[in-house]
C-alpha cells in the first residue's frame, strides 16, 4: 500500500475483466469508497495491466489480486470471504443455505451418549505433501487403511490443518485442527478432526519432517511412506452429521471429532502457515448453527 498527499491509495494488480464484478461489490460492502479509477502503466499482456484506485478508506485487509487467483478466500471483510460463499458460484449455495453445515460449537455437557463405531486400522503408504493454496495437505497414494464409520469402511484419502482450530468446546477456540478425510465405495465422507493446543511438538508432523514444508510446492513434495497411525487415540470422540468446512459446503459428511486436545509447537504452527499465502495463513471457517442436530459421544473401545 502507497500513500499520497492527498489521502490514500492502493495500487492493485487485476485483470481487467474482473474489475466491474469486484469493485461494486467492495464499494456495496463499504469496505472502501473509490475515488477515482485510474488506468495506470500497461505490461506487456493487456489483461495484465494495472489498475490505480483511489480510495478514502485506509483499512484494507486484502488484495484485489485473489479474486483471479482465488475462487473464496478465510478473511471476514472480504467479498469473497466465507459470509459471501454461498453467493460466489451456484455450487456453493449450500455454504448459505445448508442447514448442516460444519465446523460446529461442541458442547460436550449436551452431547448424548450413543454407540458408534470408529474402527482405526491405518497402515503405512507412499505419500505427498501439498500446498493446496487455502491448506497444506498429505495425501496417501495407495491404501493407507482407513476407519469404520457408520457399518461402512472408508479408506483414508488425505489430511490437512487449519489454523486456528475450526471446531470449538463449549466455544472454546484452539490453536489448530487436523482433518483426517475418508471415502468409501459410495464416495460419502468421514472426516476425523482432532484440534491442538500450542506446546509441545505434534510427533505426526515431527515424522513428516518439517524441511519438507519449506520446499512444498503444488506438485507435491515426496513423504516417503506415511502412517496416519501416530495420532494419538482419544478416550472420547464426538459424532454428528455435517460438511466440507471450504467450499463447495457439501453436506453428508460424517464427523468424528476427538475430545483429546493434542499439543503442536509454536514452530510447527508455522511450519503450516507458511507456504500459504497472506489470506489463508488463518483458515478457519466460523461454527455454523446446529439447526436441531444434534451431537453425540461414544467411548473408544480399543
Ligand atoms: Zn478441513
Amino acid at each position: 500500500m502507497s500513500r499520497d498527499h492527498s489521502g490514500w491509495f492502493v495500487k492493485y494488480k487485476v485483470e481487467i475483466h474482473d474489475l466491474p464484478d469486484v469493485c461494486p461489490q467492495m464499494i456495496h460492502n463499504n469496505q472502501f469508497e473509490v475515488i477515482d479509477v485510474v488506468r495506470g502503466e500497461e505490461e506487456e499482456e493487456e489483461e495484465d495491466a494495472f489498475m490505480v484506485l483511489k480510495i478514502k478508506k485506509k483499512i484494507i485487509r486484502y488484495n484485489i489480486l485473489d479474486k483471479s487467483d482465488h475462487e473464496f478466500n478465510h478473511d471476514d471483510v472480504s467479498p469473497i470471504g466465507p459470509k459471501k460463499w454461498g453467493s460466489l458460484n451456484a455450487g456453493f449455495k449450500v455454504c448459505s443455505d445448508g442447514e448442516s453445515q460444519s465446523p460446529v460449537d461442541i458442547e460436550a455437557k449436551k452431547a448424548k451418549d450413543q454407540h458408534n463405531d470408529l474402527k482405526r486400522s491405518y497402515k503405512e503408504a507412499p505419500a505427498k505433501l501439498f500446498n493446496k493454496g487455502h491448506h497444506i495437505a498429505v495425501e496417501w497414494d495407495g491404501d493407507a487403511g482407513g476407519i469404520e464409520v457408520n457399518g461402512s469402511t472408508h479408506k483414508l484419502v488425505q489430511c490437512h490443518w487449519h489454523i486456528p482450530g475450526e471446531h470449538t468446546f463449549d466455544g472454546k477456540r484452539y490453536d489448530a485442527e487436523i482433518h483426517f478425510v475418508h471415502k468409501n465405495d459410495k464416495d460419502q465422507l468421514a472426516v476425523v478432526g482432532v484440534l491442538y493446543a500450542i506446546g509441545e511438538p505434534d510427533p505426526f508432523i515431527e515424522k513428516l519432517s518439517e524441511s519438507k514444508f519449506k520446499e512444498i510446492s503444488a506438485k507435491g513434495t515426496d513423504l516417503g511412506k506415511v502412517s496416519a497411525s501416530s495420532i494419538t487415540s482419544s478416550k472420547k470422540y464426538f459424532r454428528y452429521g455435517g460438511s466440507l468446512t471450504t467450499p463447495p459446503c457439501a453436506e453428508g459428511v460424517t464427523w468424528t471429532v476427538a475430545e483429546t486436545v493434542k499439543s503442536i509447537s509454536k514452530e510447527q504452527i508455522e511450519s503450516l502457515k507458511g507456504p500459504l499465502e497472506a489470506e489463508f495463513k488463518e483458515n478457519a471457517r466460523p461454527v455454523q448453527q446446529l439447526s436441531g442436530r444434534t451431537v453425540t459421544q461414544f467411548e473408544d473401545k480399543e
